[in-house]
């Protein structure tokens, strides 16, 4: 999966903004790469481009060796993507956004079942199996979404992204709306899911704890720039630029008494 050179600009009446200019990735099969900034970075910007749902201004994306997206005369129509499309799952913050509120959770998972090619008599059955990969009870088939709590739609979310038998997951602040010990279950369930499939993640993030824990790779990405892209180790070990420092210091270090928050950067970004 590559991003190469990639340029987005927005217009708001007479002014143009550009949202970044030459970004560059290559996701290699079976890694996790998280994509770390703060608000405003870019970040939505880049997944929605890598999902071939906005058009970039310069620049490709490949995915398994086929042009996915590019600008300009170049630009790939979205019955080139059909064939490749459930491919990639996208798991949203909100998932209740990508429900339809009428449907029960049984009827949204057989639904993408359904799209994967699973046919009907096999669907209760997988159903069943995915709920319990989510570590959800079987009985929540019968539930639609708002009579879940946060993490049981996220973990539905995660479910069907996982139904389709995707690739590649794409993820946007997956847990960012969740309370913070919902958070982390999530995240649980997300390293588990890493070590089960072999699958390829973008994972957009501002949560250390998905860096410390899972990330193979972490790009960090700062007013619509990539500061700095390596492997976990090397950004623990020598982050290179100051909002990566100051995260790293944000984070509580329990094996320390003194300097719980060290060092934190303040205020928004420019
Ligand atoms: P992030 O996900 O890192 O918070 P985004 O990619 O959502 O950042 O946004 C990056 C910048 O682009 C922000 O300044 C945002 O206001 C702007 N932006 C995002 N979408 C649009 C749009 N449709 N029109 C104009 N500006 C936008
Ligand atoms: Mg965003």
């Amino acid at each position: 999966y590559t991003l190469t050179d990639l340029s987005k600009r927005y217009t708001r009446g007479k002014e143009s903004i550009t949202i970044f200019e030459d970004l560059t990735m290559t996701i290699p099969e079976g890694d996790f790469i998280a994509i770390m900034g703060p608000s405003g970075s870019g970040k939505t910007t880049v997944a929605r481009i890598a999902l071939g749902l906005l058009q970039p201004d310069a620049g490709e994306v490949r995915f398994l060796d086929q042009p996915w997206a590019a600008a300009g005369p170049e630009r790939v129509e979205e019955k080139t993507r059909r064939l490749h499309r459930r491919d990639i799952s996208v798991i949203y913050q909100d998932p209740l956004s990508s429900f339809d509120p009428r449907w029960t959770v049984g009827q949204i998972l057989s639904d993408a079942l359904d799209v994967a090619g699973i046919d009907a008599e096999q669907q209760a059955a997988r159903v069943t199996q995915l709920l319990d990969q989510v570590r959800l009870a079987p009985q929540l088939a019968e539930r639609r979404p708002l009579q879940l709590s946060g993490g049981q739609r996220q973990r539905i979310a995660i479910a069907r992204a996982l139904a389709l038998q995707p690739q590649l997951i794409v993820a946007d602040e997956p847990v960012s709306a969740l309370d913070i010990s919902v958070q982390s279950q999530i995240l649980n369930l997300f390293n588990e899911l890493k070590q089960q499939h072999q699958l390829t993640y973008l994972f957009i993030s501002h949560d250390m704890a998905v860096v410390k824990t899972m990330a193979d790779r972490v790009a960090v990405m700062y007013l619509g720039e990539i500061v700095e892209l390596g492997s976990r180790e090397q950004i623990f070990a020598q982050p290179a630029h100051p909002y990566t420092a100051a995260l790293l210091a944000s984070v509580p270090d329990i094996s320390s008494r003194k300097g719980k928050f060290g060092r934190i950067l303040s205020g928004d970004p420019p």
